[in-house]
């Protein structure tokens, strides 16, 4: 099978100083992705990888520089999914973990469950033997907090919010993988929980029919199951692009609901569309030198 990833870093109105740095961003992901794939590493690795230099890059809105919520914490939210075995693990609303895909991971492979949340979820990073690190806010999000604050705004129009990343990687065995991280929205309330760590939501990986990562108004997302609904449209022998397209036309026209989704089927081919004005994307296929993308 021939190898490839896609990743992206949000569907939303991507301000103009946020364009270079989240195009640099997305092709450095896929590009380490890459590498780990033809180093022979599963798709699982490579996912891993992409969100976790993407959660640690602070142009995004995951790891560090997340958004923050209502009281001005960053609560995480995280879910990563293998499609061999449908194996997944999740985390939501935690807290101070510098790379949740990878505590997610530790829930899937460490745990008997697929979703842990809040204190819980902190208390299996320390037994786990994650960091507890002290904060992961930057300047750019206290400044935004405090305008909000100011305003009292707890609600956003969509388009003006997003930066979650997310990744999916076929290795060379045909195993498919698919990874989503995200701080959520900003001024959320606390305790609130988007689609990007719900499975079926926010991201979903079957070898039978391919693997998703979704991105955009998680309420929408969620009401829909967005990233299965990718998956039913290539059970039905759509190709990756145009499971993708008809994915976002349901979730507009049955909705109005607006976001973005990445896509690899079995056979490796790759597919994406989003409703927003833009999407922070990059994708590379085996035989490639380069990444491509777009912003
Ligand atoms: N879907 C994420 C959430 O609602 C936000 C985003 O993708 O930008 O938490």
């Amino acid at each position: 099978m021939k190898r490839a990833v896609i990743v992206h870093g949000g569907a939303w109105k991507i301000p103009k100083e946020l364009q270079k740095p989240s195009r640099k961003g997305v092709k450095e992901s896929a590009r380490l992705a890459m590498k780990c794939l033809m180093n022979n590493g599963s798709a699982l690795d490579a996912v891993e990888l992409a969100v976790r230099y993407l959660e640690d890059n602070p142009h995004f809105d995951a790891g560090t520089g997340s958004v923050l919520n209502a009281e001005g914490e960053v609560e995480l939210d995280a879910a990563i999914m293998e499609g061999k075995t449908l194996n997944a693990g999740a985390i939501a609303a935690v807290r101070n973990i510098k790379n949740p895909i990878s505590l997610a991971r530790s829930v899937m492979e460490n745990s008997n469950y697929v979703l842990l949340v809040g204190r819980g979820a902190n208390k299996f990073a320390t037994h786990q033997g994650y960091e507890i690190f002290t904060s992961l806010k930057v300047r750019r999000e206290t400044e935004r907090w405090k305008r909000l604050h100011k305003e009292y705004k707890e609600t956003m129009k969509f388009s003006e919010i997003g930066g979650t990343v997310g990744a999916v990687a076929i290795d060379a065995t045909g195993n498919i993988a698919a990874a989503t991280s995200t701080g959520g929205v900003p001024f959320k309330p606390p305790g609130r929980v988007g689609d990007s760590c719900l499975i079926g939501s926010g991201l979903y990986a079957d070898n039978e029919v391919g693997g998703v990562s979704a991105t955009g108004d998680g309420e929408s997302i969620m009401k829909i199951a967005l990233s299965k609904v990718v998956c039913e449209y290539l059970g039905k022998g759509l190709n990756a692009e145009k499971a993708a397209q008809e994915s976002v036309k349901l979730l507009e026209n049955r909705i109005d609901g607006r976001g973005g989704v990445i896509v690899i089927d079995k056979g490796g081919d790759i597919g994406l569309s989003y409703n927003t004005p833009k999407m922070a994307c990059a994708y590379m296929k085996e035989g490639m030198d380069k990444p491509e993308s777009q912003v």
